[in-house]
């Protein structure tokens, strides 16, 4: 928007589409807009617009494209790489009030959602039809559909369940010029052509908006057992999860990872609770086992795998949820790690994935590569270790400011992402590119990907108002 007249134009044009009251322009307004997850990014949008309804969101979409006006779509702004970030002259667009009860159909077990319904709103319609949806997330309380399947989230359960991907059946989205494409369905097989839906799921809102999905549920889990080890080492981790991979398979649903320095930055975050291992070890892990029927002997074969470890040295302590308060209070320090490393200072964040098989030498070499960079560098790698996908996070040596050390990301990441694709890994497991990874992007992209990549973005929005600057 190049004056101050366009931009009144433009907004009275918004108002007339969706009503004035939804179209944020006061600072007073737009102030909870202004800033996103990471706080790397600047957001500046000139006004927030708040459509209703898909049809809302399609007419806003093409008086954008008719006029050349960015749009950045938004979430729940949760997400880790500045995609929601919205440089001078970007409309944002919220999502948030686009948020209908979940339409749970629980014969086909599946659930018809708004993309602006949190994600935990989704689960609970899930639970109180009797099913389950496995998606899960420290963030899902703020995280919404639309930004879930916009991001390919993953999160914990992605061991069994898989990630976003896995559970969307059908989608509807507003294309640039604002037309709908409404893919509703709800169906396990429908071979008809291109498959736009997953072209859509992981695309960081920069080829249309996603307004509504179909979502897969899943019988709800009637046996569970979860445990917290404590550990020598990362490799010690790798071979108690072959070690159990053999005697539970797929009723293994998580298999966290926590490095001692991750953990030790948990230990303000406790808030008088007592830990529940002694200190210590080197790693940790939280595993859950779940299981559909009733499997009564489950507790009891998991107990007996637990004591042969310990015999064997395998693991060195362990804490076994005897009940659902419990469990819920150990998954609960599990999830406050995000904010524990931010609290710390981990600014130097990696969001990687490699082989199962290579997790322990890439925590090794890749903490040596960011030491050679930086040395005294403190390492806190934890995560979905189950699935190899590591949040590899760095805080500063001691006595380093967080500006001076923020200013040395660009080396520590590229040592680490280097040791990375070594061990033939991804440099984005879960978080996606958003604009804080674009320069991995051109850097480590297959070139013929990125190529096909920029023509699919042509081609569905030529115009280029769609989250320009992210992903690609
Ligand atoms: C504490 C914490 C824990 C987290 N844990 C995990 C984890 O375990 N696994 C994981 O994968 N991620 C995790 N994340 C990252 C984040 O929560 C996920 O990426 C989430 O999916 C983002 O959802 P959102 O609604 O907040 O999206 P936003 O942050 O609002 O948006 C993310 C991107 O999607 C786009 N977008 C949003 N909505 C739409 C839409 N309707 N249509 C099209 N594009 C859209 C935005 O433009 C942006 O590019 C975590 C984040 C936090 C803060």
């Amino acid at each position: 928007m190049s004056s101050d007249t366009a931009f009144q134009h433009y907004t009275a044009a918004f108002a007339g589409l969706i009503g004035a009251r939804h179209v944020l322009t006061s600072a007073e307004a737009l102030a909870p807009y202004l800033s996103e997850e990471r706080g790397l990014y600047p957001v500046k949008a000139p006004c927030v617009l708040r459509p209703g309804s898909t049809d809302e969101v399609a007419a806003v979409l093409a008086c954008c494209n008719a006029h050349g006006i960015a749009v950045v779509p938004r979430g729940g702004n949760t997400g880790m790489v500045g995609g929601t970030a919205a440089p001078e002259g970007h409309v944002l667009l919220s999502l948030d009030r686009l948020a209908g009860a979940p339409q749970v159909d629980s014969v086909n077990a599946t659930m018809t959602v708004d993309a602006g319904c949190t994600l935990q709103s989704a689960q609970e319609a899930a639970r109180e039809a009797g099913l389950y949806l496995p998606l899960s997330l420290a963030s899902e309380g703020s995280a919404q559909i639309g930004g879930v399947l916009a991001t390919n989230a993953g999160g914990v359960n992605v061991l069994r369940y898989g990630n976003a991907r896995d559970f969307c059946l059908g989608i509807e989205a507003a294309l640039a010029d604002g037309r709908v494409l409404s893919d509703l369905n709800a169906l396990r097989k429908n071979n008809t052509g291109y498959d736009l839906r997953n072209l859509l799921i992981g695309s960081e809102g920069t080829l249309g908006v996603i307004t509504r999905a179909v979502l897969r549920l899943h019988p709800m889990p009637r046996s569970r057992q979860t445990a917290f080890m404590g550990l020598a080492s990362a490799g010690r981790a790798l071979e108690l999860y072959n070690r159990m991979r053999g005697l539970f398979g797929d009723q293994i649903s998580a298999f966290e990872f926590i490095s001692a320095p991750a953990w030790a930055m948990l230990a303000p975050h406790l808030h008088g609770r007592a830990a529940p291992l002694a200190e210590g070890h080197r790693a940790y892990v939280l595993m859950d086992l779940a299981s559909v029927g009733d499997d009564p002997g489950l507790e009891e074969r998991f107990q007996n795998s637990l004591a042969a470890a310990f015999d064997e040295g395998l693991i060195e302590d362990a804490t076994l949820a005897a009940n659902e308060t419990q469990r819920a209070a150990l998954w609960d320090l599990r999830e406050r790690l995000p904010e524990a490393q931010k609290h710390a200072g981990a600014d130097i964040k990696h969001d990687i994935s490699v082989p199962v098989s290579a997790l322990a030498d890439f925590i090794a070499e890749g903490q040596a590569a960011a030491e050679a960079v930086l040395p005294g560098i403190v390492g806190a790698p934890f995560g979905h270790f189950g699935d190899g996908n590591l949040h590899f996070n760095f805080a500063p040596p001691p006595g380093m400011n967080r500006s001076d050390f923020r200013a040395r990301a660009p080396e520590v990441t590229q040592a680490v992402v280097g040791v990375c694709l070594r061990h033939r890994g991804s440099f984005s497991a879960e978080h996606g590119i958003g604009r804080a990874k674009t320069g991995e992007m051109a850097r480590y992209k297959n070139p013929v990907a990125l190529d096909v990549m920029r023509a699919i973005k042509r081609a569905l929005d030529p115009k280029g108002i769609l989250n320009p600057g992210a992903v690609l």
